[in-house]
């Protein structure tokens, strides 16, 4: 399920067979990294690839990225940069978020691979491989600067600078931390790891500094350093609560309707029987549910689209099917094959997530392998 063409032929049945559509316009990915790289200057913008591109497929993403001119990728998991290294060629960086497991770094430094070390354990790993080849390795240094997940706390930062052969055999390319709350811009968080980060990264006054996210970049230039990070910025996701999305949607995705049908006030629904129909109601059941990425959290409270209809999910989300209340639709309107939006002009990716309690990065990565892919636009835009 798998194909690339420049658009989806109306003649086609949209989903082949499919559980549904889910296009993924490469176009706009592109545009969207120019403006963010745009946006970065005269700082540069990286592409946060992990997730197999935050779902859309990372061997589709990535060609296009470089296309556009980013030269630096991160992934989270070793295990990724090693599939997407023969993508990404030497001239490029391409960095491991989560850093080094034990046992991972002779792979590593052999791949051309760049740790992000995020401790002592880390730097000591990776001197040692260094020392054992009598090479230079490069690497990138994480500071905890306020979200106590990954990096060197302030004071270890400074004991390290402080010790003439801490890195011995290491060349670091950046030093990085990541923020917390940066699709917040009224946090005062945001300020306060700024302030730990410009701290830390004056301990190591040579290395180009690494900062801001998607929603780093919509906050003051200060935070914006050498190189950015966007990630969900990229796949058409709103870097900034509560604001506009300053970029353009890359995926729609539409399901298939299989039945429609209509019932007795009295009808119990679902799963469970957690919705009774209250009156004689039209249902549509469609070929998606949670195995394919739709939350079970979206069961009596989220929507699908149909011409311009919004279409309230009846009952309980069904692993391989979702029922729909369409009684707001005149009669003999949807029909089996039809095919009804869940993203896409009238369902953004931010609202089904907010209806789901979810982000829409976890809607993005778990997007499921029974849709049909249709990738928009592959080739370059011309001017
Ligand atoms: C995922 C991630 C990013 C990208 O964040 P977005 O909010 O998607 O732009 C950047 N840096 C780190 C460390 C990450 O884990």
């Amino acid at each position: 399920m798998n194909d690339t063409m420049r658009s989806v032929s109306a003649d086609l049945p949209a989903a082949l067979g499919a559980a549904g559509l889910l296009t993924i316009d490469l176009g706009a990915l592109r545009e969207n990294y120019i403006a963010l790289d745009r946006r970065a200057a005269p700082a540069r913008a990286a592409a946060v690839v992990k997730a197999d591109a935050y779902g859309l497929g990372a061997d589709k993403v990535v060609p296009v990225l470089l296309d556009a001119g980013c030269r630096d990728f991160f992934v989270a998991h070793f295990s990724e940069a090693l599939r997407l290294r023969p993508l990404i060629g030497q001239d490029c960086r391409l960095f491991v978020l989560n850093g080094l497991l034990p046992g991972d770094e002779p792979v590593c430094a052999d791949a051309g691979v760049i740790p992000v070390l995020n401790g002592f354990e880390q730097v000591e790993a990776w001197k040692a491989e260094a020392k054992h080849r009598g090479a230079v390795l490069p690497a990138a240094l994480q500071f905890d600067t306020g979200m106590a997940r990954l990096g060197l706390s302030l004071d270890e930062a400074r004991a390290l600078a402080a010790d003439p052969a801490g890195l011995e055999g290491i060349r670091l390319e950046i030093v990085m931390s990541h923020l917390a709350c940066a699709d917040e811009p009224d946090n005062a968080a945001n300020a306060g790891q700024l302030a730990a980060m410009l701290t830390a990264a004056a301990l190591f006054p040579e290395t180009p500094v690494c900062f801001a996210n998607s929603g780093g970049l919509f906050l003051s230039p200060d935070y914006r350093g050498a190189l950015c990070r966007p990630g969900i910025a990229l796949y058409g996701g709103n870097p900034q609560n509560g604001a506009a999305n300053p970029g353009k949607p890359v995926v729609t995705l539409s399901v298939a309707v299989v039945q429609a049908r209509t019932v007795p006030a009295g009808t119990a629904i679902g799963y469970g029987g957690t919705l009774v129909a209250d009156r004689p109601m039209r249902l549509a059941v469609i070929s998606a549910g949670y195995a394919d990425g739709i939350p079970r959290s979206l069961s009596n409270r989220g929507s699908a689209w149909y011409d311009g209809v919004r279409l309230p999910i009846a009952g309980r989300v069904s692993m391989d099917s979702i029922i729909l209340d369409i009684t707001a639709l005149p009669e003999g309107t949807l029909k089996r094959g039809d095919m009804v939006e869940l993203i896409g002009d009238h369902q953004t990716l931010e609202q089904i997530a907010a209806d789901a309690g979810t982000i829409s990065y976890e809607i993005l990565t778990s997007l499921g392998k029974r849709y049909r892919r249709v990738y928009r636009n592959p080739q370059p835009l011309k001017a």
